[in-house]
C-alpha cells in the first residue's frame, strides 16, 4: 500500500451508500441465520418474538428481531459465552471482559476470524485518524482484561507504528517517554489527556517545542468538543499537523474500533459494513426520526464467537449523513456520545443528561474541572454543580453567565458552587464526574 493513501481499505471506505446497503442486507441475512443455527439465546429469543431469519427481506425489517441487553449477557453468557456461543470453547482463543463495576463481568470471546477482524477494523480506525507505519504510539488504555490496551495494541502493529505498551499511570515518568522518545500518537480517555495536560504545563514544558505529539486518539468516556480544544492545545498537537480524534467502542462489539473520526473532526464514522447502526428512542423502542438523538442499537453484522443482534448500548447519540469531506460517505458519523440512558435523572420534571451540562461548563476557560452532584437524598432533591474556578477569576457575572448557559442547555438553573482548584478528583481511567446521591 502506498503510504501517501488517504484510507487503509479504499475500495470499502469509499464505496457508495447503495452499495454498503447491499453488502449490510447480505451480511445480516447470513448473520440471522448464523446466530439461530447456532444459538440456543438466538433460537429461543426469535421464536418468543415470533421471527425468522427469513422474514428479513429489507435493512428496515430488522425492528421486527427482538434486542439484546446487557442484562442478556450477565444471565446468559457467563461464564463462557453461554446460550450465546454459537461455537466450541476451544475455537474461540481470545477473551475479554468488561470490568463489571455494576454487577457480574460481560464476556465476550472472539475466534481467530473475529480477531482478524476487529484488527483490521482497528488499523481501518487508526489510520483514519492519522496514524502511519513510523509512528510511536503511547498506548494509554489499560491492557489486560479491557479491550482498549490489546485492542489498540493490535491495531497499531498491524500499520506499522510502534507500540509503547504503557497501560495506565506512572504520570510523572509518563510525560518523560513522551519527550524521551519523541512519541507522535498517544491514546487514552480524555481525562487522562486532560490530566496529562496539566501536568505537562506544571512541570514547565512546551508541549510544540519540547514534544512531538500529532494525534491523540481519546475513547472510552463521554468528551465535548471543549475537551477536544483544551487537548489539542495543552498536547501541542495542531502545532504537529495533528489532532485529538475521537474512537467509540464497547466490549460487547470487540472493543475499540467501531466508530472513528477522519482528519476533519466532524464526528465519528460508523464502521457500518460490520456494525449496523440503528437509533431507538429508549423508552419506547421505536426508530426515532432522521434527526432526532436515540439511543444506539448495534448489531454484529461480521462475528462468528459470540454475534450480537440489536445490542442497546445505553448510550444516546445522533447519526450524521451529511458527506463528510474525507470521502467516506457511505459510513454515517456521530457527535459523540451525547449522554448515557442509565446517567441521566429527572429533577423538576425535566429528563437531565448530564453531558449537556458538561458541554456548557467547558465553553468557559475559568472552569478547570467540575463535579455533578444529584442528591435523592433530600427534599426537594438538590443539582449541584462544583466548578474549580481560581479565587481570582470568581465573580457574580461568571456565575451568572454559567448558569444561563446550563439554563439553555436543559431548562433548569442548578446551584452552582465554586471550588478551589485541585479539590475536585482527577481521573486516569473514566472519569466520574456525575455523583448521584441516592
Ligand atoms: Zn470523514
Amino acid at each position: 500500500m502506498s503510504a501517501e493513501s488517504k484510507y487503509w481499505e479504499p475500495s470499502i471506505e469509499t464505496m457508495s451508500l447503495d452499495d454498503l446497503r447491499k453488502l449490510q442486507l447480505k451480511r445480516l441475512k447470513a448473520q440471522l441465520k448464523y446466530v439461530y443455527e447456532r444459538s440456543p439465546f438466538y433460537r429461543k429469543k426469535f421464536d418468543e418474538a415470533g421471527v425468522k431469519p427469513d422474514d428479513l427481506k429489507t435493512l428496515e425489517d430488522l425492528k421486527k428481531f427482538p434486542f439484546t441487553t446487557k442484562m442478556d449477557l450477565r444471565q446468559y453468557a457467563y461464564p463462557h459465552g453461554g446460550d450465546l456461543r454459537c461455537v466450541p470453547i476451544e475455537e474461540t482463543p481470545y477473551f475479554h471482559c468488561t470490568s463489571g463495576t455494576t454487577g457480574k463481568p460481560t464476556v465476550m470471546y472472539y475466534t481467530r476470524k473475529d480477531q482478524e477482524m476487529w484488527t483490521n477494523v482497528l488499523a481501518r480506525a487508526l489510520y483514519g485518524t492519522g496514524v502511519r507505519k513510523g509512528d510511536i504510539m503511547l498506548n494509554n488504555y489499560g491492557y489486560g482484561l479491557f479491550t482498549g490496551g490489546l485492542g489498540f495494541h493490535y491495531g497499531a502493529i498491524r500499520i506499522g507504528a510502534t507500540v509503547i505498551p504503557w497501560s495506565i499511570g506512572r504520570t510523572e515518568a509518563l510525560i518523560e517517554t513522551l519527550r524521551d522518545f519523541k512519541c507522535t500518537v498517544i491514546t487514552g480517555t480524555p481525562s487522562y489527556d486532560y490530566y496529562i495536560g496539566e501536568l505537562i504545563k506544571k512541570r514547565g514544558l512546551d508541549p510544540e517545542k519540547d514534544l512531538n505529539l500529532r494525534v491523540a486518539i481519546p475513547g472510552a468516556e463521554t468528551w465535548t468538543e471543549e475537551m477536544r480544544k483544551r487537548i489539542e492545545e495543552w498536547l501541542g498537537l495542531k502545532a504537529h499537523g495533528g489532532g485529538a480524534r475521537m474512537m467509540y467502542g464497547l466490549t460487547e462489539m470487540f472493543g475499540p474500533g467501531v466508530a472513528t473520526e477522519c482528519e476533519y473532526e466532524q464526528g465519528m464514522h460508523i464502521w457500518a459494513d460490520y456494525y449496523y447502526p440503528e437509533l431507538i428512542d429508549p423508552d419506547t423502542g421505536e426508530p426515532v426520526g432522521p434527526d432526532e438523538q436515540g439511543e444506539l442499537v448495534l448489531t454484529n453484522l461480521v462475528a462468528e464467537a459470540m454475534p450480537l443482534i440489536r445490542y442497546r448500548t445505553r448510550d444516546i447519540t445522533k447519526l450524521i449523513w451529511d458527506p463528510c469531506e474525507c470521502g467516506r460517505k457511505a459510513f454515517p458519523r456521530m457527535p459523540g456520545v451525547l449522554g448515557r440512558v442509565d446517567d441521566a435523572f429527572s429533577y423538576k420534571g425535566t429528563k437531565i443528561y448530564p453531558t449537556a451540562i458538561a458541554e456548557r461548563l467547558l465553553k468557559f476557560p475559568e472552569v478547570q474541572e467540575f463535579q455533578i452532584v444529584f442528591d435523592k437524598t433530600v427534599m426537594p432533591y438538590r443539582l449541584i454543580v462544583k466548578i474549580e474556578v481560581p479565587p481570582e477569576k470568581r465573580s457574580p457575572e461568571l456565575k451568572e453567565a454559567i448558569l444561563s448557559e446550563i439554563d439553555k442547555a436543559v431548562f433548569v438553573r442548578p446551584e452552582l458552587e465554586f471550588v478551589d482548584v485541585g479539590s475536585l478528583p482527577r481521573f486516569e481511567g473514566k472519569a466520574r464526574r456525575v455523583i448521584k446521591l441516592e
